[in-house]
């Protein structure tokens, strides 16, 4: 099974609160496994995509005889019993990769477990083992994985480090060069079928394809969080943050490319990289077509309006018409007006970049590998001529190195790439000392970190003939439905619903401006999340489709706050990097949603909202009971305790221009200092956009396929 959901119980069992989730969850969870839990592509055929040289490593042991959609599950190994024996097998066997806590007593037990976990008469050393070193050596000395037996050698002219937006674009793009032969790493499974359906994305969080990443406390946001922590979800599988985002197509501002260019970074004005968006774009929506605004069509990435569209949908576009907004095209240039937005999918299934980018071409081009499980710990770089030659990566126990003929490129996300260009020497100087990490390069590697910050508090209520909750057997039988129509998908569970009526404004009220907050709306089950917003929220895996309610969250689209994602200290390699949000530290930025959300009840007043019944829950949430709803302050509350992000983490490696002191990358994703090395991802934003970033990051890939095509002298 490539897909195993996320793990509700110890929520469930610490809420007093009615949860549906909590009930009818499990079983729910249970069917979508069953149902959506095998590889998107079922076509793969596994022997051949993996590098024949590596040999033995291609035996994935996760590609069994299965009857998929039987009742019974396949297991390489059942322990029965979870207690200090089992504990121990279950962590041996299961070759975790990725501890979720850095806590000393964690790592302890993780100790134990692997230097004591085997049985007495287990002959073999422990020093074959090389997943050990990280914890007992923070030194990088000792780490001479290079000279272990493990080690076989291999060799591609690139080697992309993570399949997710931009990686599965790069990957495309530079295979199409059949004489180059491409080498694309990814630390997650195949892409599960379950990331298909678009109604349930709120079951794909803290699965097995979410990285599981929490923010650090701050004493400022996520308060009523446990541990005053909240989730950063990014997603671990083909396909990347791509296979397990809310599929919103959006190109941002064409100020925000223009004020890159204007800032010294040439060839990025918004009509420079719109033949970008343009390229990897198969628009399907009539509407959008007969506008001709669109130049592209015929791309690899498919984009449609869902056909699914329900009434509170409309109810929301409606409102903000009332409040004088124009209706704008949403999947042009992001723009003050409202309407229901495009989506990345096809005939209503999710269209990730590996559904869109890889798997038309996967068995069809020999020049590209793909290595799937494969986490990389290090890029080696040549400390004497600083060029980067090599990575290094773990998979199944065992470290291996592949080298680049040409260039390395990293590409694994906002917080991981600087995570590995870190662990690889390249970074601030007082951190990597800090650390006992030799030092190649001293950059601003991890600052600069900007996301669209919100709060999921603001609970917009639909009158009765408007809900659109339904029974539990009826939300079983829907996935069922959905599972069994031919290759068209309709009906709730084939849209994101609510989530696609946009709004963009301009809370200082110029309309020509570009705006400052996008208003996004997703569906909730008012009285339960009164009754405990936070294990609510933490076990909010049903289906967005069926709600009688919505989370009305403003989207703060140009943060001045900015944050910064450290190296875990425990743990720099394996351990979870830390990630400091540094959301409100301007004020203006808690100005800002204070005023988006002053508008956004005041659609309450609106001739569709009063004439459907729509009006914003005045009951004040709880934490912030002791200001009066509606007023300043009470919003201010919801900020600081709901805290939300909508997993928007962008500029961790800056883009700038050689004199700028924190750049991390030249203008064509070169990282200063070092030779043949990219990076190429959302983290190279050097300010986040306005809109959603999905779409701008795989422009980005194309872009920079365009110049290393260019570089290498193709044209
Ligand atoms: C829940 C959620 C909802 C979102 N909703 C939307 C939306 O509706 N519309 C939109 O436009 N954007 C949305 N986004 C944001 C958007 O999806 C991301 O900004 C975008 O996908 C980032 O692309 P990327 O290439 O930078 O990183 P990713 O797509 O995250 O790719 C990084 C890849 O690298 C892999 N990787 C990481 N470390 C390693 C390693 N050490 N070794 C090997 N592989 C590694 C990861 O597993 C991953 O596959 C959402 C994101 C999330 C998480």
């Amino acid at each position: 099974m490539t897909w195993v959901p996320s793990d509700i119980g110890p929520v469930c069992a610490s809420t007093q609160a009615n949860l549906t989730a909590c009930s009818i969850g499990f079983i729910y969870l249970s069917l979508l496994q069953q149902l959506f839990g095998k590889p998107v592509d079922e076509q793969i055929n596994y022997e051949y995509v993996i590098n024949p040289v590596l040999g033995k490593i291609s035996t994935n042991n996760f590609r069994r005889e299965h009857v998929w959609g039987e009742t019974n599950q396949h297991y390489d190994f059942i322990i029965v019993g979870a207690g200090s024996a089992g504990c121990v097998l279950a962590n041996r066997l299961s070759e975790i990769k990725q501890w979720r806590c850095t806590s000393i007593g964690i790592t302890y037990l993780t100790l134990l477990a692997q230097l004591f976990g085997r049985s007495v008469d287990d002959t073999k050393s422990t020093d074959d083992n090389p997943f050990i070193y990280p914890t007992i050596n923070n030194g990088f000395e000792q780490r001479t994985y290079e000279e272990s037996k493990n080690i076989k050698r291999n060799e591609y002219d690139y080697i992309i480090v993570g399949a997710g937006s931009a990686g599965c674009v790069l990957a495309h793009r530079l295979s199409e060069i059949k004489h180059w032969s491409i080498l694309l790493l990814e630390a997650g499974e195949e892409e599960p079928e379950v990331t298909s359906i678009p109604g349930v994305a709120t079951s794909l969080s803290e699965s097995n394809i979410d990285w599981k990443y929490k923010s650090q406390p701050d004493g400022r946001t996520c308060l009523l969080e446990k541990g005053q922590v909240c989730p950063w979800i990014r997603g671990k599988t083909m396909g990347g943050s791509s296979a397990i985002n809310y599929m919103v197509y959006m190109r941002g501002s064409s100020h925000d490319y223009d004020e890159w260019a204007a800032e010294g970074n040439h060839g990025w004005s918004y009509e420079e990289v719109l033949p970008y968006f343009d390229k990897s774009i198969n628009l399907r929506d009539s509407e959008s077509l007969d506008n001709n605004n669109y130049h592209g069509i015929g791309g690899e990435l498919n984009v449609e309006r869902f056909s699914y569209l329900d009434e509170p949908s409309k109810i929301l576009v409606k409102g903000f018409l009332d409040k004088g907004l124009p209706i704008v095209d949403l999947g042009l240039e992001s723009k003050v007006g409202v309407n229901i937005n495009l989506s990345t999918s096809k005939d209503g299934k999710r269209q990730s970049t590996n559904q869109a980018f890889i798997k038309p071409i996967r068995d069809e081009r020999p020049n590209l590998h793909i290595i799937t499980n494969a986490f990389a710990t290090k890029i080696l770089i040549h400390p004497a001529n600083k060029e980067a030659y090599a990575i290094q990566y773990f998979k199944g126990g065992k470290y291996y190195n592949v080298f680049a003929n040409k260039e390395v490129i990293v590409s694994t996300g906002a917080i991981n790439s600087p995570k590995l260009l870190k662990c690889s020497g390249v970074g601030p100087r007082d951190e990597l000392e800090s650390l006992g990490i030799p030092i190649i390069a001293d950059l601003k590697v991890g600052y600069n970190l900007q996301d669209h910050v919100t709060t999921d508090a603001l609970i917009l209520k639909f009158s009765n003939p408007y809900s659109t909750v339904v029974s539990d057997s009826e939300l079983l039988n829907e996935v069922i439905k959905y599972r069994n129509q031919p290759e068209k998908k309709s009906g709730p569970l084939a849209s994101t619903t609510t989530v696609n009526s946009i709004a963009f404004i301009n809370t200082k009220g110029s309309k020509d401006a570009p705006p400052n907050i996008q208003l996004q709306f997703d569906g909730r089950r008012a009285a339960e999340y009164m009754s405990d917003p936070t294990n609510y929220m933490a076990t909010n895996i049903l289906p967005s489709s069926f709600y009688d309610s919505v989370g009305a969250r403003p989207l703060l689209l140009k943060p001045r706050s900015r944050g910064s994602v450290m190296l875990n200290k425990t743990d720099p390699i394996f351990g979870p990097p830390l990630i400091y949000t540094g959301y409100f530290q301007v004020q203006e930025d808690v100005n800002d949603l204070v005023d988006a959300m002053r508008f956004v009840v005041s659609l309450d007043e609106t001739e569709s909202f009063k004439k459907s019944g729509a009006s914003f829950d005045k009951t004040p949430v709880k934490g912030c009971d002791h200001n009066e709803w509606g007023t300043d302050d009470y919003f201010k509350c919801l900020l600081m305790n709901y805290t939300a992000s909508i997993y928007h983490p962008a500029g961790t490696c800056k883009m700038g221009p050689e004199w700028e002191e924190d750049a991390v990358v030249d203008p064509r994703f070169k990282v200063y200092g070092i030779r043949r090395l990219r990076v190429v991802d959302a983290s190279t934003m050097r300010t986040i956009v306005r809109g959603n970033l999905n779409a701008p990051t795989i422009m980005m890939a194309e872009k920079a396929s365009a110049m290393i095509k260019e570089d290498h002298i193709i044209y």
